[in-house]
């Protein structure tokens, strides 16, 4: 039997995500289990949403965790490249195959006619898609047409009725029915191809046997499924793993919980307790003990035992895991954890310099530098009140800078300066009316070490984490308020 390859294939367009180490973790633990291998791909053919950046720091992110790669872009491998944006020539050759054998065609449909096809669908109340336009084109002459330079993309062929049967490894059969799927475009007009072609030929051709991803993939499975057919191509066992959950039940969003990996580091959780978390969503032990580490996982993976009822990702569970991972430690492994996490000279060096000129003794250092050292700050509404804005205007200012600040990606003192000052235009302020705010929500304090200096050492999460309580320490922000104040943004700072 040939070896268990499995992977993840994360596009890099934002912060770490739990959900990417969630499937990452249950990947790597079916693979170790039968002895397979564990592949890291980017899917960064999104040029626009993509960052090298954001590549980076999902590498980090699972490293920290102590989730390993096999093969990926920064360790190479014998199937490289693991970048989906230095493949392009190897999804052109097999657009072209699928061209060539008849199961996809060029479109030269413009977007305005696309537009109005759609808008008419829409009127006769049917499910919006393309109108086979250009499948009719004769071959011929569509490729005088693309050979000309006319600008066009690759559709590929669906069938019109019947329905595809996805088998889930979890779920069994599930029907499809192909009257929801489109043509869908693989090669855009820039010449890259979308996540559909891209994602199958890259799995057949980096050897993947089990394709473990999560559950809002499973609607567009007919059209993974078909391409392997057109290809002829074998295809990979398909597992469809649960969505993670806001405790409300609806799919864990960042404005109900932090989602990013990093923030949880940052808060001081330690790696292995998250890692045993995500273990915990959707499948239990057999022995259902809630500690265990990777490798007890790892032993005992059943992927059977993962159970389809939407796992809710709750931070008070956390907490309490984090607790018994935490009160387990020794004495001393818990000194150097503490010492890891935030009292390591690296950091300390950050902090020093802002801190040295305005102690007379050491004893006053906690005082005024304890918030680098917390995750949340207490503050009471009247803290925020501001000469020159009313409590709503506040509200937008420190919405505004939150958002600007979730799209920041590369995170230091200039790039946060320049946020600030971009919503103090828009809103017609200056950075000296929107800095007191700052200080508060950052700080607790109304004046402190320099509040610029802080943000950048306390990183993207914990910054963004202290905005968004502060907004809820000021009563929150309406719906009807958040669709006038995107509006706003997106017309001044989108
Ligand atoms: N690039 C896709 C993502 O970001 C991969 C999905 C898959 O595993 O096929 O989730």
């Amino acid at each position: 039997m040939a070896t268990v390859r499995t992977r993840i294939a994360p596009s890099p367009t934002g912060d770490p995500h739990v959900g990417t180490a969630y499937i990452a973790l249950f990947n790597l633990c079916f693979a170790r289990q039968h002895g397979g291998e564990f592949i890291l791909r980017i899917e960064d053919t999104d040029q626009v949403r993509s960052t090298r950046e954001s590549e980076e720091q999902i590498y980090q992110a699972l490293r920290w965790l102590g989730i390993e790669w096999n093969e990926g872009p920064d360790i190479g491998g014998p199937h490289g490249p693991y970048r989906q944006s230095e493949r392009a020539p190897i999804y052109k050759k097999y657009a072209q195959e699928l061209v060539d054998k008849g199961h996809a065609f060029p479109c030269f449909c413009s977007s305005e006619r696309l537009d109005a096809v759609r808008a008419e669908q829409m009127a006769n109340k049917e499910t919006p898609r393309y109108d086979g336009h250009c499948m009719h084109i004769e071959a011929g002459e569509a490729q005088r047409r693309v050979a000309a330079g006319e600008s066009h993309v690759i559709r590929m062929k669906v069938p019109t009725e019947g329905v595809c049967v996805v088998k889930d490894m979890l779920r069994g059969e599930v029907e499809i029915g192909w009257d929801r799927m489109d043509m869908q475009v693989l090669m855009k007009a820039d010449g890259l191809p979308t996540y559909f072609l891209a994602n199958v030929v890259d799995d057949h051709l980096m050897g993947i046997t089990h394709v473990l991803r999560g559950e809002e993939w499973l609607p567009s499975a007919p059209k993974l499924i078909k391409l392997y057919e057109y290809f002829g191509w074998e295809q990979p066992e398909l597992c469809y793993m649960p969505l993670l959950r806001n405790p409300d039940k609806s799919k864990l969003s960042k404005r109900k919980n932090p989602t990013c990996i990093t923030f949880y580091r940052d808060m001081g959780y330690l790696p292995e307790a998250l890692l045993n978390y995500l273990g915990r969503m959707g499948w239990s032990m057999p022995d259902e003990r809630e500690k265990f580490s990777l490798d007890e996982m790892i032993e005992h993976f059943d992927i059977n035992r993962v159970s389809l009822g939407g796992p809710i990702f709750d931070l008070e569970k956390l907490s309490w895991l984090n607790g018994q991972w935490v009160r387990d430690l020794s004495v001393e492994d818990f000194a150097k954890e503490v010492q890891k996490w935030a009292f390591n000279t690296e950091h300390l060096m950050k902090i020093a310099p802002h801190v040295q000129g305005r102690v007379e003794n050491f004893s006053q250092i906690a005082p005024l530098a304890g918030f680098f050292f917390s995750g949340q700050v207490q503050t009471s509404k009247e803290q925020y009140a501001h000469k020159k804005l009313d409590e709503a205007q506040v509200r937008q200012t420190m919405q505004f800078v939150l958002w600007k600040l979730e799209a920041l990606r590369q995170w230091n003192k200039d790039a946060i300066t320049e946020c600030i000052n971009l919503v103090g235009a828009a809103l017609e302020l200056k950075l000296r009316d929107i800095m007191p705010l700052m200080f508060v929500a950052i700080s607790g304090q109304a004046s402190s070490v320099s509040v610029l200096d802080a943000m950048e050492i306390l990183g993207p999460d914990i910054t963004r984490f202290r905005l968004r309580q502060a907004l809820e320490v000021l009563g929150g922000v309406s719906k009807k308020e958040t669709k006038e104040w995107e509006k706003q943004y997106s017309q001044t700072l989108g």
